[in-house]
């Protein structure tokens, strides 16, 4: 075997390896929410309220979640959002998986491709069949 594919191969097995890492999430069972939990800051609008100048503005939890059509924002209580922030992160973890795989699947067709053009041979092709190059 020559040093080129070994090596290919060895890459190739690294991969493997990765995929069982990289698919993780997709074995987790809790549920998930397409969206975020975030802290907005804003103010609100009253002249003389502390917000006014900009420099102590108002922080509300929120929910913002994804729709097929749109997205929403609701307001949440600290308790709501302890019950909807890990569904929102176990959501962007899977999402996350989905990137990372189409990555990977990228690169693994890479060395496939690799691994065939370091195993092509025209051993045994006539002198006329050697002269064109392979597909
Ligand atoms: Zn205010």
């Amino acid at each position: 075997m020559s040093d080129a594919l070994s090596k290919l191969r060895q890459q190739l097995r690294q991969k493997l390896a990765e995929l069982d890492r990289l698919l993780l999430p997709a074995f987790d069972s809790a549920p998930i929410l397409p969206g975020t939990v975030h802290v907005s800051k804003h103010r609100c609008g009253k002249p003389h309220c502390h917000c006014a100048s900009g420099r102590e503005l108002h922080e509300a939890l929120r929910l913002q979640i994804r729709f097929q059509d749109g997205t929403a924002n609701r307001c949440l209580s600290a308790e709501a959002g302890a019950f909807w922030r890990p569904r929102t992160e176990a959501y962007r973890r899977l999402r996350k998986a989905g990137r990372a795989f189409r990555k990977w699947e990228k690169e693994v067709r890479g060395l496939l491709e690799a691994i065939e053009r370091a195993r092509q041979s025209m051993e045994g092709l006539s002198d006329e069949d050697r002269k064109r190059p392979l597909r």
